[in-house]
């Protein structure tokens, strides 16, 4: 089972999700409930399993697990309360565009398929999306002044769960218009919007996870934690890849999927060791005067950093 569960885990629970969601759409009588429910009751408990149970790299959780308190404040301390608001968070984004693409129609004839089967539109959804998502995350890496805020993502030194939620909020603005603005203007509708962000708050928990996960040729089609943790590389080389959100497919269409099979990511975080570690910190450093995030000579000198 334990050799087992690295490729089943995220394909499981991805797909009992969506079910469940997709179950839920009768007894709720409203479809923008829905993802709440599954995140909170099905993905929010699994994750906290196979952290304990699988966890990737041991040096990345806080505690040996070896003692039982330890493990109990973990598991409901530091771990369920940042991840019930991760939940709610999707919960609320998932209502709130359901809501505008039900009540405002903003020109005739919307163009969207809804005669076509749910997993179809719901692929539709997930693949328009993630274009806008691709460009948005490569533009935040690749252009000095949106890097800025970008930083405060890659700042942290391990990943694992709390790294989905470690956006700087204006960031957290322009990442989430391409899978907003979209869907409501080509009138998606409510189920399927309800399945793409249970889809994406499962794989966004799963992708900064530390479990161990192997998903293979998997690994061609979803942005997993195994292409993910390269992204968080402090190799300037490595990070400037892997850059979908739930899909990888754009990368592999824009040269820049990079899956190095025979290891694992050495070093996680940015260049600069002073960096503001503190939530304040990190929220005033897209502004601060001097380039916090990379060393001053990064851009006369990039060879050097390869
Ligand atoms: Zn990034």
């Amino acid at each position: 089972m334990q050799r087992l569960m690295p490729y089943m885990a995220f394909p499981l629970v991805l797909i009992g999700g969506l079910f469940l969601c997709y179950g839920l759409f009768v007894p709720l009588g409203e479809p923008a409930i829905a993802p709440f429910v599954v995140m909170l009751l099905w993905t929010i408990p699994w994750m906290l399993l196979l952290e304990w149970w699988t966890p990737f790299r041991r040096k990345w959780s806080e505690s040996h697990n070896d003692v039982l308190t330890d493990t109990l404040y973990l598991l409901f301390i530091q771990s369920l309360w940042p991840r019930l608001l991760s939940a709610v968070w999707i919960g609320l984004l998932a209502s709130a565009t359901i809501w505008f693409s039900e009540n405002i129609t903003l020109f005739a004839g919307q163009p969207w398929p809804h005669e076509w089967p749910l997993v179809l539109q719901l692929t539709l959804a997930l693949v328009l999306a993630e274009f806008g998502r691709y460009w948005v995350h490569r533009w935040a890496h690749e252009v000095s002044l949106l890097w800025r805020f970008h930083a405060v993502h890659h700042s942290a030194q391990r990943l694992y769960w709390l790294n989905a939620a470690r956006f700087h909020p204006v960031e957290k603005i322009l990442l989430h218009i391409p899978e907003t603005v979209p869907f409501i203007l080509l009138g998606v509708n409510a189920e399927v919007l309800a399945l793409y962000f249970v889809t994406t708050g499962i794989h966004g928990l799963f992708q900064h996870s530390n479990i161990r996960l192997k998903l293979g040729p998997l690994n061609y089609i979803f942005a997993m934690a195994e292409l993910h943790r390269f992204h968080h590389s402090k190799i300037i080389r490595e990070s400037n890849t892997n850059y979908g959100n739930n899909l990888i497919i754009w990368d592999l269409v824009f040269g820049t999927f990079y899956w190095p099979k025979d290891r694992d990511v050495a070093e996680i975080g940015l260049l600069n060791p002073d960096y503001p570690k503190d939530f304040t910190g990190q929220l005033k450093a897209p502004f601060h005067k001097a380039k916090l995030d990379k060393p001053a000579d990064y851009a006369s000198n990039p060879e050097k950093y390869q």
